[in-house]
């Protein structure tokens, strides 16, 4: 059964299900777990790209795949080549063409044909060189006798017997030439063939014909037998994946879509000073089905021709990153880790406990409440890090601890950044975390993609000699304008001052980090109103939202590490926006240090971050009547 559930012969407890992490399954190790023969099975998630997949191989359409990494876009490929017919597989010969050297001849025969037509040819040469050393030998002797024994020339005669030698070693080489060269052997495909062509040159996938040193005078290899074959034939009945298909060089591309068109692709020499640009062989064929994969990025810059053609001729689907976490999904995670300890093949199974853990963390990286990520690649090196700290304390099974313990270990470049320089920052007391400050702000910031880290942002004002400014260091100029502009409409309404004639000084101390201006406005608009107003900060509130030009506080992306960076900095308060309350899936350890506020509108962010009570109440209640409703669903990244 396609995709099939893993409860199919296992046990499940439906009563806890709902509620258990393994979905209710009655195991002990993932040892219990079956999985699946084919690999189209053991996919887990993408049903839509599953289908087609499906599809596709029966129809030997192409298909265009197009999601993050990970996900299982070259997983899916090689299942359906599993799934295409191993019937109509091909063996191809080159040949070498006695009428003209440069043209070798291409013959294709039945898989497992082949082998045996190149035995039967190599058996005749053997023969024909046997007669003919037979021959030879018979040849040397008379004419040394001839002339031992009846003219008594010994010089003659072997001179004469080294020209016998030499006439037959040179007419024996072009036997060679008779034995076919084999490009593609099936002979011993269990299935369809799988070819990867991602990050291909031009001659591993097209083709080459190799450079000859020698190219005359009896030394030379026959032109046929310096064929090599391209991706393009060796994936012939089979399937030829590229990822990161925008890559490939559009004389490639278009080299490809002939392929794609014509089923059939001569090999000829790709480096053109070589004397294998010479050679060009009858047209080879290459009847593939094409598996494209790329992420959004690929689309815009792969050749529009290429991409109508695999568009005309099949399917195109985009990758699912995360999937609702139900109890079937949680079941089929469960035996995630059971595939992945297989196909290792060295690691411990997992305990129930360790495999609790490695759910927990899908539901992590998802992100999203209520959702497992497919980023399964990443997800499986986890399993793969915990099963080798298992193992390297002799362990039988994986444990809780040594998934905890991986998940330290296999943290990211910028995770591992991230925490270095939160380290910094607090022994260079850069990390301010307590206390009231005018003007400066905690605000947080996304590295990568997994990780947080707190940036302050400081606002100073003063009055313009000519009209007001907005001033920022570097890059972040035209970044801090903005957001001084989206604020500025709310400044307007709720204060006396006048900021067209000051200057507005904002810092951001990124350390060279990028910063996101939209997920920085709230922070921005925050310290300008408190350098403006004079009221101090609370320091030990660290912020992330986007603003509207209303004062509504909108979603932005990251939270879950941007309150654990916060926490990891030493503060105890976090304000994020309403919005994003439902992605929030900190660590327990973070649990106890932070509290969390979800807010909607700015004036909620300054009564949490302002102190001094009784300006501070005016000035909320005066925001308070410009409040617009917040929410809107868009998230800003
Ligand atoms: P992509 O081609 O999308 O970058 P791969 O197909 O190479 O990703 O995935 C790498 C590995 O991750 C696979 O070999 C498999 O072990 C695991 N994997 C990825 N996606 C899935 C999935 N949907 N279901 C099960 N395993 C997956």
């Amino acid at each position: 059964v396609l995709g099939s559930d893993v409860d199919e012969d296992m046990e499940v407890d439906e009563e806890i299900a709902e509620d258990d992490l393994l979905g209710g399954l009655q195991i002990d190790t993932s040892k219990e777990i079956k999985v699946p023969d084919r690999l189209v099975d053991q996919v887990i998630g993408q049903d839509h790209a599953r289908d087609i997949i499906l599809k596709a191989a029966k129809q030997r359409r192409h298909v265009m795949m197009i999601g993050s990494p990970g996900t299982g876009k070259s997983m899916l490929a090689k299942a359906m080549s599993q799934l295409l017919p191993k019937e109509d597989l091909q063996d191809i010969l080159v040949y070498h063409n006695p009428d003209d050297g440069n043209e070798p001849k291409i013959r294709t025969v039945p898989s497992g044909k082949g082998e045996q037509i190149v035995d039967a040819h190599k058996e005749e040469a053997r023969k024909r060189n046997q007669m003919r050393r037979f021959i030879m030998w018979v040849l040397i002797i008379l004419v040394l006798a001839y002339s031992f024994i009846i003219l008594s020339q010994i010089l003659i005669g072997i001179i004469a017997a080294g020209i016998v030698y030499l006439v037959f070693r040179y007419m024996s080489r072009g036997n060679d030439s008779m034995v076919p060269n084999m490009i593609v052997n099936t002979a011993n495909q269990q299935t369809a063939p799988f070819e990867d062509g991602t990050g291909a040159h031009a001659g591993a996938l097209l083709g080459d014909v190799r450079h000859d040193p020698f190219q005359s005078g009896g030394m030379e290899t026959p032109s046929h037998d310096r064929v090599e074959p391209g991706a393009i034939h060796k994936s012939n009945k089979g399937v030829l994946y590229i990822d990161e298909i925008n890559t490939l060089d559009i004389r490639s591309q278009q080299k490809l879509m002939t392929a794609i068109q014509e089923g059939e692709f001569s090999i000829t020499g790709q480096s053109e000073r070589s004397s294998g640009a010479m050679v060009q062989t009858e047209p080879v064929p290459c009847d593939f089905v094409m598996v494209a994969a790329g992420n959004m990025d690929a689309m815009q810059n792969m050749h529009p021709a290429l991409r109508s053609r695999i568009k005309g001729n099949g399917y195109e689907v985009y990758m699912d990153d995360t999937i609702d976490d139900t109890a079937e999904m949680r079941r089929k995670y469960s035996r995630f880790v059971a595939q992945e300890v297989e196909k290792d093949g060295r690691l411990p199974h997992f305990t129930r406990g360790a495999i609790e853990e490695i759910i927990l963390e899908a539901r992590r990286r998802a992100g999203r409440k209520g959702q497992l990520t497919l980023e399964m690649r990443d997800l499986g090196g986890l399993v793969r890090v915990a099963g080798d700290v298992a193992r390297s304390s002799d362990k039988q099974h994986t444990e809780r601890d040594d998934v905890l313990e991986a998940k330290k270990r296999s943290r990211s470049i910028e995770q591992q950044l991230a925490d270095e320089m939160i380290e910094r920052r607090r022994d260079y007391e850069m990390t301010i975390s307590e206390g009231g400050l005018v003007g400066r702000v905690n605000g947080l910031a996304v590295m990568g993609e997994d990780s947080g880290i707190m940036l302050p942002v400081m606002a100073e004002i003063a009055e313009a000699h000519g009209p007001g400014e907005v001033i920022a260091t570097g890059q972040l100029q035209e970044m801090a304008k903005e957001s001084v502009q989206n604020v500025s409409a709310i400044i307007k309404k709720f204060s006396d001052e006048n900021l067209d004639k000051k200057d507005i000084h904002i810092q951001f101390a990124n350390d060279g980090i990028e910063v996101d201006g939209p997920s920085a406005s709230v922070t921005v608009a925050t310290a300008v109103i408190s350098a403006l107003e004079d009221i101090p900060i609370n320091q030990n509130v660290a912020m992330s939202g986007s603003l509207s030009v209303r004062g509504d506080v909108l979603p932005v992306g990251g939270v879950t590490h941007k309150i654990e960076a916060a926490a990891k900095s030493g503060c105890d308060t976090v304000i994020i926006p309403k919005a994003n309350e439902q992605d929030v899936m900190i660590e327990d350890e973070y649990e106890d240090m932070v509290e969390v506020i979800p807010v909607a509108h700015i004036s909620e962010v300054l009564e949490i971050a302002l102190e001094g009570e009784a300006r501070k109440e005016t000035l909320i209640d005066r925001l308070r009547t410009i409040t617009g409703t917040a929410l809107s669903s868009d998230v800003e990244p």
